[in-house]
């Protein structure tokens, strides 16, 4: 669908499960060579591993933990080393990290959402740059980040979730200040937001919270990383997208508030 995705090189944080897992299946069978990442090589990361093989895909696994400037830098590195270039980066490891009311909230709490959803974002972006710029400059064609925000980044998520919902409105709104410096050297960046998607991210929530929330969307259930990952493509693909930056593409399912 987006042929000029054959031979991008690509690399997708926090990729082992859930929407990271299925935008990296879905840049493979486009033909892109992918860097899958996630903190742990665990059983998710060796099956992944496993499928990619099977069908073939160009693509290579790095254990780093995001939540450490220095494993940014490493990864990026690690990437642009073993493939030469980076084309793509899809910023897409994040996390609730704890769900506690204001007023339980500890330094250690907010130090772990905030380094969780935004120091991994700003800081691989940070060392993505100079990588991203020359493969515009050499292609002649916009390089793109994309990064994975939420609809808790507009409606200020559930309850207990006001460090996650508020690290990805500071995450929407870092994209946007990013368009005015960035894009003198042809690069876009764009954020996905979903809405609730059924991941491992709401392990916590039983059968009859999960049916409530279904009850606040417009299609009367949560959606699936699959249905996730085309955004992602979109947004990658210079001949798709590439007049398209500064935006934040919601799917959904047409929820309000969740
Ligand atoms: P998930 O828990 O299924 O997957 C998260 C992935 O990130 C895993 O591969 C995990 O290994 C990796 N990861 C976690 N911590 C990491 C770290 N420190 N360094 C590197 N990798 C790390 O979650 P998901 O639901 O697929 O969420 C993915 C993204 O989507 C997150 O940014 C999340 O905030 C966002 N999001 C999810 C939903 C949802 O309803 N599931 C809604 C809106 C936004």
């Amino acid at each position: 669908m987006f042929a000029d995705l054959n031979d991008k090189t690509v690399l997708i944080t926090g990729s082992t499960k859930g929407i990271g897992r299925a935008a990296a299946v879905a840049f493979a069978r486009q033909g892109a060579i992918v860097g899958i990442n996630s903190s742990q090589k665990d059983s998710a990361a060796e099956e992944l591993i496993a499928q990619l093989e099977s069908e073939g895909a160009r693509f290579a696994y790095y254990e780093r933990d995001l939540t450490k400037s220095g494993e940014c830098e490493t990864l990026v590195n690690e990437f642009v080393d073993q493939f030469g270039s980076l084309d793509v980066l899809v910023n897409n490891a994040g996390g609730l990290g704890v769900r506690k009311g204001l007023e339980s909230l500890e330094d250690d709490d907010f130090n772990l959402v905030m380094d969780l959803n935004l120091r991994s974002v700003i800081m691989t972006t940070r060392f993505a740059m100079p990588h991203l710029k020359a493969s515009a400059e050499k292609r002649g064609e916009t390089a793109s980040v994309i990064s994975t925000g939420s609809i808790a980044g507009r409606e200020g998520g559930g309850l207990g979730a006001s460090l996650y919902g508020g690290s990805k409105a500071m995450l929407h709104n870092l994209h946007r200040n990013w368009v005015k410096e960035f894009t003198k050297d042809n690069v876009r960046f764009n954020i996905v937001a979903p809405g609730t998607i059924d991941t491992a991210f709401h392990a916590d929530k039983s059968a009859e919270v999960k049916e409530k929330i279904a009850s606040t969307i417009a299609m009367g259930r949560l959606g699936t990383s699959e249905e996730v990952a085309p955004s992602f493509l979109f947004l990658a693909s210079h001949a798709a997208s590439g007049y398209i930056t500064g935006q934040v593409i919601d799917v959904n399912g047409g929820q309000m508030c969740p």
